[in-house]
């Protein structure tokens, strides 16, 4: 398989299908899903949501190189923007100098809220609630007892007071609850609902939003790699330079919020494209992405690169990471499906490993392009191609028109149009 994948973006489509098939032990369905010939129904989509009218694809690339904890992993990445695909395939490559990702995730616990209004005295109310944690847990459990003979469950009740808000002050009470391979949202909203009655009588107030935290801090997710100066090196840029480069660009999104905003946007190209193929809820993902990234109250880059021991770059980033492989699209959607057999992950938090080591490449695919050459070398080119697609390029001519204009510095889709007339009539 190695020596297949190196050259994976020189096959055709049906060549590359193929080696999937091989590699990740797929049925004809699950390739079909996975090519667009088959997947999703607009009957299923009708399932799904409301008003449905058909369904909507994006390009589905796999990135290659991708050695997570010692294992080697195909990722399917579901996205529209140029480069993205190939950067990250090739920093999973540089990474492999230095023996590929290492990756940990906390136990899959999710934070539910109730908001307590309507409460003159906070302590003794917060008091009263603390007090009667264990029978308000033990409620939550009989909401989900599958989760609960599956190893997860409620597992603590936290009270917290807002001292201070547009309508005064009121309570607020965290259930925080192992959601195992889910990513959490109905299991904590209904276990909330359960408990709802039972925490107005405690805290003699009134019951207003229960509803899952997206920030969710206590399932934090890490991936490290640690990359030998000697594979940095390229073209006229010796391996220690692409280093400290790639280190100063990364202290400035950790200083500046203006450059964090687009920091974490580079992370999350590659978050985001392997939560969308495996049908997990992305905007959860975002929304907790950024409000994580500003929890200690300025916001900040999500990754930290630093200088190791030996010389080498040490990328690390961690970041919450609410994904499952039960429950919401995942398993109704054949093409997520297939996506998650492919990547051959046998639990959420092995998932999130994964996806959070493809944040970690895309985020050094970025830094390093930013940092030597700029991206707009690589990116353009890619570009070309959708500007002379844009243009009404013929299939044919979309590659020769791309490279032309890249030649020509002149990528606009009047330029595309001048060639195609000139290409047409010559
Ligand atoms: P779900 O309720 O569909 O599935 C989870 C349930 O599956 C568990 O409660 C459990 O009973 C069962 N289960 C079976 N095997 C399991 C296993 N191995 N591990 C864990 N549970 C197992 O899905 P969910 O994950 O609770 O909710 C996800 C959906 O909720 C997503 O579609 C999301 O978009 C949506 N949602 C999100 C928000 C938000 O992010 N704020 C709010 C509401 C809904």
């Amino acid at each position: 398989m190695a020596e297949k994948t190196h050259k994976f973006y020189e096959l055709t489509i049906e060549e590359r299908l193929k080696t999937l098939k091989k590699a990740g032990d797929l049925n004809a369905e699950e390739i079909a899903a996975l090519s667009g010939a088959a997947g999703l129904t607009p009957a299923q989509a009708d399932h799904m949501i409301e008003n449905v009218v058909g369904t909507f694809a994006l390009p589905l690339g796999i990135a290659q190189h991708f050695l997570v904890n010692g294992r080697e992993v195909l990722v399917p990445m579901a996205m529209e923007e140029p480069s993205v695909v190939a950067a990250a395939s090739f920093m999973a490559k540089l990474a492999r100098a230095g023996g590929g990702f290492t990756a940990s995730a906390d136990a899959p616990e999710m934070i539910g809220q109730i908001q307590i209004l309507d409460i003159d005295d906070l302590d003794a109310a917060a008091e009263r609630l603390e007090s009667a944690a264990g029978g308000l847990l033990a409620l939550a459990e009989k909401a989900d007892s599958l989760l609960v003979k599956l190893g997860g469950g409620p597992r603590e009740i936290v009270v917290r007071k807002i001292k201070e808000s547009p309508i005064g002050p009121f309570l607020v009470l965290h259930l925080i609850m192992d959601v195992r391979d889910a990513m959490g949202a109905n299991a904590i909203n209904t276990a909330l609902e359960q408990m709802t009655p039972t925490v107005e009588r405690i805290s003699g107030g009134r019951a207003l939003l229960r509803i899952l935290s997206n920030l969710a801090d206590r399932r934090l997710v890490k991936a490290s790699c640690a990359i030998p100066v000697k594979a940095l090196a390229f073209n006229d840029f010796s391996g220690e330079d692409v280093r400290d480069r790639i280190i100063e660009a990364w202290a400035f999104g950790q200083a500046d919020p203006y450059r964090a905003a687009t920091h974490n946007k580079g992370i999350m190209n590659g978050v985001d494209a392997v939560v969308l193929a495996t049908g997990n809820d992305w905007r959860a993902v975002e929304a907790g992405a950024h409000a994580y990234a500003a929890v200690n109250g300025r916001y900040t880059s999500l990754s930290r690169w630093s200088k190791g021991p030996d010389g080498e770059l040490v990328g690390e980033l961690e970041m919450p990471m609410a994904v499952g492989l039960v429950g919401g699209a995942t398993k109704v959607h054949p093409g997520a499906a297939a996506a998650v057999k492919l990547m051959g992950v046998k639990t959420a938090a092995e998932l999130a490993q994964v996806i959070v080591s493809v944040g970690l490449a895309q985020n050094l695919g970025a830094l390093r392009a930013l940092a030597t050459e700029g991206i707009q070398r690589g990116h353009m080119a890619l570009h070309a191609r959708q500007v002379a697609i844009a243009a009404g390029a013929p299939e044919k001519w979309v590659a020769p028109i791309a490279e032309q204009m890249v030649k020509e510095k002149s990528i606009r889709v009047e330029r595309a149009l001048e060639i195609l007339e000139e290409w047409r009539t010559r």
